[in-house]
């Protein structure tokens, strides 16, 4: 390809709507554009990178026996009535009306349509284990999209689902999966992490997740720094030991103190001088309709996900002071939240209560707080829960050693679903005993648009992408200084149709543009190998060849240039 002739439309500026390095550079390096909010155009380079990393994942996916499939990206209501998720998604799932009225979905996921399929097409065990999957667009309405592609509200997602007659057979092939995933992405030349996962929406118990190490990544993930452990989870699943100092104080009795405008955790233990682990801090959250009060220990945090897990509500949110105010009757006063005398519909208590002895709570009553609070004594009857987020140094739930942690990017992720939809849908089969049974399914999902940004954030530097050889645009990029010189021309598409021959995808940056302009472009967008074509060195007999994950370039005589480019190509990483 002659870039002259491409669409290739690289710019200077960092556009101003990007928080992370990879939205950056797949702007800059005219990779895509954005359409609207979480939704994209890609451009000629972007889609050759989406199209390298769909067909890495097809022909893993192909070798351990899954057939690709493709559905439809519309799917009627009533499939999803039928799994119960239409009333349960929430807002992150995109619905739609036809002419006449009826509902219709905009597929996020696809377990209802490939349940639905397989249901009507498969009777026996005689037909089972099947894995289907496809590679496709998907829908979701993100509170907030954001990271460009890596969070967006149209993306490209490989889905694929698994059935088995038996709970072993499912485990077995997930095993499969797992192993499939490590090497797709070990293909897409990306250092990943499997660690534990958490189901979320889609259900199902045993969960991991393939994490992109990357600083810039959304998710947090805890690992036990001890390998013969190995115990690695994310913040939302990881549970652990919360370590607490012995108080050697007996219990005193609860005391009503007047502390005007101390409404945070800093401002009443400055006030009182206490430290906030002797405090009890009230968490409000919206579960649905519900007010899930949830008290934990002052210096520490509540895990949205452990509390979903609890209430069973779908939507889990802070909640915002319209929704307190509508739940008045639960006597909760912002700011001075405690546990005594109020009625919400959920009243929680973490473990990490129970070791604050004489600690400070709200008061329910503006401007007042409660102290020496022991809630075993005050609050007899409390419901605890492990539902506090896990920070680093906490103790690992394996083997109590102080735990690590690092940020990562969700690239993809394996489920054993067992019989959630099966039964929901009537997905059943006859055994060989002919006994009417549900199929055992998996759900295994990578997000291959978010691999490529996820590609990125982990291959850049300060000028640019540096595209790991197996997903990069083209191999290598000609890049001829001073186009018009007639060299320069001759020995530029004599490499080119020699390197072409021998299967090579070249970009020819043959645009008549000053070489520091050229230099800066070929960084940005990041081909494995650059060999430059100029007056100067064609005066030497050589060619100047640097990998972009180099420093220096070097020169090469140009009788047998060929083979030593070919050679210094499959060098790169
Ligand atoms: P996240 O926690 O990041 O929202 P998820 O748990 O909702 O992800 P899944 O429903 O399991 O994700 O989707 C499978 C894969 O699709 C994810 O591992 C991720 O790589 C990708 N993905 C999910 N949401 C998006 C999105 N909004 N934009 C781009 N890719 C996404
Ligand atoms: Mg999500």
């Amino acid at each position: 390809m002659r870039w002259s002739r491409a669409l290739i439309p690289t710019v200077k500026e960092t556009p101003k709507d990007a928080e992370v390095a990879s939205h950056s550079l797949m702007v800059r390096a005219g990779m895509m554009r954005k359409v609207g909010a979480g939704i994209f155009n890609y451009l000629p380079l972007g889609w050759k990178v989406v199209q390298k990393v769909a067909q890495i994942v097809r022909e893993e996916m192909n070798k351990a026996g899954a057939q690709e499939i493709l559905m439809p990206v519309l799917s009627p209501a009533e499939l999803w009535m039928e799994s119960g998720r239409w009333f349960v998604y929430g807002k992150e799932l995109m619905r739609l009306k036809d002419r006449h009225e009826h509902d219709y979905v905009l597929g996020p996921t696809h377990e209802e349509v490939v349940t639905d399929l397989v249901r009507r097409e498969v009777q026996s065990y005689r037909e089972l284990p099947l894995c289907l999957y496809q590679i496709q667009t998907k829908f979701r309405d993100e509170v907030r999209p954001r990271f460009g592609v890596m969070r967006g509200r149209e993306f490209s997602m490989k889905d694929a689902y698994s059935f088995h007659a038996t709970p072993e057979d499912m485990v077995k092939y997930y095993g499969v999966m797992r192993d499939t995933y490590v090497n797709i992405f070990t293909r897409c030349g990306l250092d990943t992490r499997v660690v534990i996962g958490h189901s979320g929406a889609i259900g199902g118990k045993i969960a991991e997740e393939l994490m992109v190490l990357a600083d810039t990544g959304e998710s947090v993930v805890l690992a036990c720094p001890d390998a013969s452990c190995g115990y690695t989870a994310t913040d939302e699943t990881a549970h652990g030991v919360v370590t607490h100092a012995e108080a050697d104080e007996q219990p005193r009795p609860l005391e009503k103190i007047h502390t005007p405008g101390k409404e945070t955790i800093e401002d009443v233990t400055a006030f009182l001088k206490k430290t906030p682990a002797q405090t009890v801090k009230a968490l409000l959250f919206r579960c649905d309709d519900k007010l899930a009060v949830v008290f934990v220990r002052g210096d520490r945090d509540v895990n949205p996900a452990k509390l979903h897990a609890v209430v069973q509500g779908f939507e889990i949110e802070i909640a915002d002071a319209a929704f307190i105010e509508s739940k008045k009757a639960a006597g909760v006063v912002p700011g001075y939240c405690g546990p005594l005398g109020i009625k919400p519909e959920h009243l929680l208590f973490d473990e990490t209560v129970r070791h604050v002895v004489n600690g400070i709570v709200g008061a329910n009553e503006p401007d007042y707080h409660l102290v020496n609070f022991n809630v075993s004594r005050d609050v007899p009857d409390a419901q605890f829960h492990d539902l506090v987020l896990q920070v680093k140094g906490d103790g690992c739930p394996r083997c109590g050693t102080p735990m690590v942690t690092f940020r990562g990017i969700e690239v993809g992720n394996i489920f054993q679903l067992g019989t959630k939809y099966s039964e929901a849908l009537k997905a059943n089969f006859l055994d060989e005993g002919n006994a009417e049974k549900p199929m055992f399914m998996g759900c295994y999902g990578i997000g291959v648009t978010r691999t490529v940004a996820a590609a990125i954030e982990q291959h850049h530097d300060a000028n640019g992408i540096i595209w790991p050889r197996a997903i990069a645009p083209y191999d290598i990029l000609l890049q001829p200084l001073a186009v018009d010189n007639a060299d320069v021309a001759r020995v530029t598409g004599e490499l080119e149709a020699a390197l072409e021959k021998r299967g090579y995808d070249l970009l020819v940056d043959d645009r008549d543009a000053k070489p520091g302009f050229k230099f800066k472009d070929a960084d940005l967008i990041g081909i494995p190998l650059r060999v430059t074509i100029s007056p100067r060195s064609l005066g030497e007999g050589k060619v100047e060849v640097k990998r972009r994950c180099d420093e220096k370039a070097v020169l090469i005589p140009l009788e047998g240039a060929v083979e030593k480019i070919i050679e210094t190509y499959h060098t790169c990483p």
